[in-house]
């Protein structure tokens, strides 16, 4: 690490058009928060900023849409984003917003110092422009028919039925999303930030001096990088944002991502007075906590905005995450499929640790990763109840048992093997997490916080002090073997105290509520969880009398874990897709994209009969059949509802692909899927043998 005077953490700016849900959580907030918490602790200089993005197209559509402002909308989100970060305990020192009055100034000094220094290129283009409501139409504010897949409600930027990409001028039957009035070209003028000319720097600043960098963000970077940068519009026409500080520029404001990293050094404006020092000197660190997405915008965009300024420090990493599914699909506002921050916190009072454990636990640091109901439930019960919480509560139960509730001395004449081990292992783990955390590794940190406190299960279950204690009771043993009991308990009872200090201290920046609950039962002050106190053994002192434990972690039951994965099964995504499947369609599906014979191969069709079948509670769509593979029966779950009754389709020969992994849908495991033929017009028919033929014969 080179020598670094102060750092300044900035996480990415949620956009306020929604609710915060866990991708976000993962994606930046907690492993900032963790890294943030962990500098604080080793006194260092640090500030932590971040704020909601409030401008751009999707707040316009949407105030559009619930017919209210878009200050109605960012203020409504605004709240909803800083309340949920707060009671997660993501600690910014500030957490601003980009409608502010002094992000405004901010945002429009910058422009204005590339503006005089000459940087900007002034293009006049041809846009799609509204007549009826007088007005550009941003790419998004047209939909047309997608010239590849037919969807009639295409984006003019993006179908989202078949995932192209478009421009306008590609929909077939253009509509201006505001009047649906025909959108015609018209000129406007824009400035454009020309990218490439700090194309051989940003190589070299990025390519040569930064490999240290995550490799997920180094490889995107060079992707970019080597495809060639151009000129970028920073204006866009739009009332919405910061307007461009220039003459006759009514109607057009700051591109959303110029504006919103600036918000960044806004931020740090409104926090302290001494914002330059974070700013400017050369001796900060400046790192930006991202999900992917944003990769280019922090790694390539905002550092050349910043280089072409001059006056500002550039970011010495860029730590970003990759993308966190959620129940094997990716996370969407649009459809509904997240855990939404402020529900979990309705469900799960109280139990922020519990999330902010497993999503660092599991943190998508290298790849994609996978939110699990089920892999929550077993991390939460089998390693922070089991492990951790086991760990202090015994000790606890124990020294207030064996040693009066009080820490008992330290004889280091009778100290053993298992001592120094444990003693050797709290030494040991400090480095490794401080080393962790330096290097962005938090799963690595994390992992060794709770091995340490496995560490301590095992010690106690091989000291078995309580064992020690039986036997001065039951034997009416010599006051010389009693005496040398109690002092073996004694040590056990230290070293299992001083760990639980220890363990305090590596937990705060990943739980730190948790480490505020160990502190009261240990009635010791804040300043313990002091960094440099770890791997120390005389945290507590002998003879100080402690309070009793109290629960760090309950367990979660399977019942609420049901609940959860109901409410999100059931929730407008489920209903979206099946409705997307019998709607009415008025163009054919797209071909999908040609695949290989093996591809084909590892399907295994067989012909099977249903033999029964039943509405499934509380899914208008789904029956539950039952079909004769001849082989085996086997329980199908089928979206086929609205279509048929139950008691029509019993003795129906259907086709089953046999091999496809269960799945479970409302409960019920599903073994396999029926083919169904779907017409235009969105009606089902059952593709079937057109003989009779014995179940289980294969298909090909
Ligand atoms: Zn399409």
């Amino acid at each position: 690490m080179k020598d670094y005077k102060r750092i300044l953490v900035t996480a990415a700016l949620p956009y306020a058009n929604g609710p915060l849900h866990i991708g976000h959580l993962a994606g930046c907030y907690i492993p900032a928060d963790i890294y943030v918490r962990y500098q604080r602790a080793q006194k260092r200089d640090i500030k932590f900023v971040g704020g909601s993005d409030e401008h751009g197209v999707p707040i316009t559509i949407r105030a559009m849409k619930e017919g209210i402002s878009p200050q109605d909308v960012v203020d409504k989100y605004h709240a909803i984003i800083k309340d949920s970060l707060e009671r997660m305990d993501v600690s910014f020192d500030i957490y601003s917003r980009t409608s502010n009055k002094i992000h405004h100034q901010t945002a429009s000094d910058f422009f204005k110092k590339l503006y005089d220094d000459g940087l900007f290129e002034e293009k006049e283009t041809e846009q799609y422009y509204d007549e009826k409501a007088k007005t550009f139409l941003a790419d998004r504010y047209i939909t047309g028919t997608c010239p590849i897949c037919g969807n009639p409600n295409a984006y003019g930027d993006q179908c989202e039925k078949c995932g192209s990409s478009l421009s306008p001028e590609q929909l077939i039957n253009p509509r201006s999303t505001l009047s649906n009035a025909t959108p015609v070209k018209k000129k406007t003028k824009h400035w454009y930030f020309p990218l490439q000319q700090y194309e051989p720097w940003l190589k070299q600043w990025v390519l040569e001096e930064h490999k240290d960098w995550k490799n997920n963000v180094y490889g995107q970077c060079k992707s970019w990088l080597d495809n060639g940068l151009q000129s970028r519009a920073m204006t866009r026409d739009s009332n919405w944002g910061v307007k461009v500080p220039l003459p006759n520029t009514e109607g057009k404001v700051l591109y959303v991502w110029f504006d919103a990293p600036i918000g960044y050094i806004s931020a740090t404006k409104e926090l302290t007075d001494q914002w330059a020092d974070y700013w400017c000197k050369k001796d900060t660190k400046l790192v930006h906590f991202i999900g992917k997405d944003n990769i280019v915008f922090h790694c390539i965009i905002f550092p050349a905005m910043l280089k072409a300024h001059g006056n500002f420090v550039l970011p010495d990493n860029v730590p970003a995450n990759e993308f966190l599914n959620l129940e094997g699909d990716k996370i969407s506002t649009s459809r509904n499929w997240a855990v939404w921050v402020d529900e979990y916190l309705e469900d799960f009072g109280g139990m922020q640790d519990s999330l902010r454990y497993v999503l660092t636990a599991n943190a998508p640091e290298t790849k994609d990763n996978d939110f699990t109901w089920k892999d929550f439930q077993e991390r939460n019960n089998s390693e922070l109840v089991a492990i951790f919480g086991n760990f202090v509560n015994r000790t606890f139960v124990l020294m207030h048992k064996l040693t009066k509730g009080k820490v008992p001395p330290f004889h280091n004449e009778i100290a053993d093997e298992l001592d120094k081990e444990l003693i050797k292992s709290i030494e040991k783990s400090k480095t490794v997490v401080e080393d962790a955390i330096e290097q962005y590794k938090f799963r690595e940190a994390l992992f060794e916080v709770i091995d340490l406190a496995r560490k301590g299960n095992k010690y106690l279950q091989e000291k078995e002090p309580w064992k020690k204690a039986q036997g001065n009771k039951e034997h009416g043993t010599s006051q010389n073997t009693s005496g040398q009991n109690q002092k073996l308990i004694d040590n056990c009872m230290h070293l299992a105290l001083q760990l639980t200090a220890n363990l305090a201290i590596l937990i705060n920046p990943f739980l730190p509520s948790t480490a505020k609950k160990m502190l009261h039962m240990m009635k010791v002050v804040d300043k313990m969880l002091d960094w440099e106190n770890a791997g120390k053994l005389k945290l507590l002192s002998v003879g100080y009398s402690l309070r009793p434990p109290e629960l760090l972690f309950r367990k979660v039951e399977d019942e609420e874990i049901k609940k959860q994965i109901d409410k999100l099964k059931g929730s407008p995504k489920e209903t979206a897709m099946n409705a997307s499947e019998s709607n009415q369609q008025t163009n054919q599906a797209a071909l999908k994209s040609t695949i290989q014979y093996d591809d084909f191969a590892k399907l295994d069709f067989r012909v099977g009969t249903i033999t029964a079948a039943e509405k499934v509670e509380k899914a208008d769509k789904l029956l539950k059949l039952e079909i004769d593979l001849g082989f085996e029966k086997r329980t199908v779950v089928s979206g086929i509802a609205l279509h048929f009754k139950p008691e029509e389709i019993i003795g129906k020969q259907v086709t089953v692909v046999a091999n496809l992994a269960p799945r479970k849908m409302r409960g019920i495991e599903s073994n396999g899927m029926i083919l169904m033929a779907e017409d235009a017009g969105g009606k089902l028919k059952f593709i079937n043998p057109d003989e009779q033929t014995a179940n289980g014969s294969s298909v090909s």
